[in-house]
């Protein structure tokens, strides 16, 4: 038996699909026999094309067959003379090794297309890049695993899965993700809340403990894992399983229920979403509306930026779907743990610190204006809120709006319809814009509070990092005043606060944010229906009274203890 951190609830049982991946160092070598290595380029070749074909067969065969042409893609690459030719003329001129001399070619592409602008011309450099990277792991003999067209149901173990793999894995075969590294608020872990799939993270080695085909259970709800259980085991997880599973089911009668303390006190339950695919989601729980869609997601994925056109039809779709609830739409995040192949990033010491969301986007102002014209243009389908992410002070804020301001004005001068009933707002995720709410809540309609990074950056705790996820508490009292002073500010200035981070979700802290006066509680879908039901059950004037009560409590642990305490009275 492991333990690990709990991601995402639910048992899951079935067999193991270890996830390899490594690193490819390619080192100039002198070679003798020129024919043999000429073999072993034309071998890998070969082997790819029979990996490239049946990946792009289960694509078909699946229920997500537009991946099929990004494969297509790949084998027309293959085919190409200049690339595979030239690598061959190298290794004979030069005398060196397969693996660097189509490396070289592939450099020298690279470095062509680098300048090119047409969209086009850039996909066709990110297919060589994976295609030449698929030829050197197999001139190499590294074993990858290929997660975007799985042909059987797994539990999938990994060192840890990016938002990318994420976003191309086969989802419904996939019955639960296990990780190395990651705590609750990694985005993998976001991720499989999202796809309602159990997961747990920071099981530290599980990858080296474990085989493709080893059978496994795990509890989501608790992280344990067993590796090849005995037969009681496996009886008594399928008993939970199903526990877990009636207790979904009658959960149900919340559905469709106001959520409203037993004093009156209304306060609204939305979602976090990742792609417009996950609506369903959202509506199935009975959310009241959309409290984030993290637009990153649209930009991962692919070989280039999405256009205009196509981040115009994902709002468009998700502001229809929800319509007339509200949807906030937050502006790229990315940096972080969130890369994009396309966008050359500098190395940052300090990727949390560094160039991330509304930096990026005032930095590349291409980007960010691309995004808010297409928000923009999508307002009139429905009940949008602009949402930036990561300011952390008034002149970001203010820059940001006056880009919106812009636009607007364009949209004018051409006859762009767009609505005049759109909100604005901010994540309030660094401890600086915390500090000077009372500034900040003077230029917005809203504030939502980022939780997963907010206590990252107050306690100085990679929210990332399983050695000390000891530390990263939302009920720490640091946390908590922080929070409080949020919710006073904005409401002095007459605006309303949400939550979008995990803690939002978490039936213990709940309590206490009711009785902060938080407005709006955003979440995972799988969390909306155990929230309402707290949330049905408390009084707010005696969470009120708890928060007095609170005040003095030195340690996380003994404010969830009373609190806990508190409400089971
Ligand atoms: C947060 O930081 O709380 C948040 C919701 O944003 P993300 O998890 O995407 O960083
Ligand atoms: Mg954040």
């Amino acid at each position: 038996m492991l333990k690990g951190t709990s991601a995402s609830p639910g048992v899951a049982m079935g067999n193991v699909l270890v996830v390899k991946k490594q690193q490819i160092e390619i080192a100039k070598k002198l070679i003798q026999d020129i024919e043999a290595e000429k073999k072993r380029l034309s071998d890998a070749v070969e082997k790819s094309k029979i990996q490239l074909n049946d990946v792009k067969e289960k694509a078909l065969g699946s229920m997500e067959s537009d991946k099929a042409q990004i494969f297509e893609a790949h084998l027309m690459v293959l085919e190409d003379p200049e690339l595979i030719d030239a690598s061959m003329k190298k290794i004979e001129a030069e005398k060196i090794n397969a693996e660097y001399a189509i490396d070289s070619i592939e450099n020298m592409y690279l470095a062509i297309f680098a300048d090119m602008e047409d969209e086009y011309m850039k996909e066709r450099a990110a297919d060589i890049k994976d295609v030449c990277s698929r030829i050197k792991m197999n001139i190499l003999g590294i074993e990858s695993t290929d997660l975007s067209a799985l042909d059987k149901e797994v539990i999938i173990v990994a060192h840890d899965l990016t938002p990318s793999d994420t976003a191309t894995m086969g989802r419904e075969k996939v019955l639960g993700f296990l990780t190395d590294v990651g705590g609750r608020t990694s985005h993998s872990a976001i991720m499989a809340r999202t796809l309602q799939i159990p997961a747990v993270v920071g099981l530290k080695d599980i990858t080296s403990r474990i085989n493709d085909n080893d059978y496994i259970i795990f509890n989501g709800e608790t992280g344990e894992v067993i590796i090849n259980p005995s037969s009681e085991e496996i009886e008594k997880y399928k008993k939970l399983k199903s526990d877990y599973e009636q207790n979904i089911k009658a959960l149900g009668s919340f559905i469709d229920r106001e959520t409203m303390t037993t004093d009156g006190r209304k306060v609204e339950i939305a979602a976090n979403i990742g792609t417009p695919k996950d609506v369903t989601a959202v509506l199935k729980n009975g959310a009241e509306g959309v409290g984030l869609y993290r637009t990153e997601f649209l930009y991962m994925d692919r070989s280039t930026m999405p256009t205009e056109e196509e981040q115009f039809e994902a709002y468009s779709e998700v502001l229809k779907s929800m319509s007339p609830r509200p949807v906030i739409i937050r502006t790229l995040d990315i940096g972080g743990d969130k890369k994009l192949p396309y966008l050359e990033i500098d190395e940052e010491m300090n990727p949390f610190l560094g160039l991330r969301a509304i930096r990026l986007c005032l930095d590349r102002k291409d980007i960010f204006k691309t995004q808010l014209r297409a928000l923009l243009r999508a307002s009139v389908y429905g009940n949008l809120r602009i949402m930036f992410p990561m300011i952390s002070n008034v002149s970001e804020l203010l820059e940001a709006k006056s880009i919106i301001e812009e636009i607007k004005a364009e949209f004018d001068a051409d006859d762009i319809p767009y609505s005049k009933d759109y909100q604005v707002g901010i994540m309030i995720e660094v401890p600086a814009a915390a500090m000077i709410s009372d500034l900040l809540a003077k230029h917005v309609d809203f504030f939502s509070i980022g939780t997963n990074d907010l206590i990252q950056y107050t306690c100085a705790v990679d929210r990332m990092n399983e050695k000390i996820s000891y530390l990263y508490n939302p009920f720490n009292p640091a946390v908590l005043r922080l929070i409080k002073l949020v919710i006073d500010n904005a409401h002095k200035a007459g605006k309303w606060v949400g939550m979008c981070g995990e803690a939002a979700g978490d039936v213990s802290l709940i309590p206490i944010l009711l009785g902060m006066g938080l407005d709006e509680f955003s979440m995972s879908p799988i969390s909306i229906l155990p929230a309402r039901k707290t949330i049905c059950s408390l009084n707010y004037d005696d969470m009120k009274n708890l928060i007095e009560r609170i005040n003095d409590i030195e340690t996380p642990e003994e404010i969830k203890a009373y609190t806990e305490k508190t409400i089971n009275k």
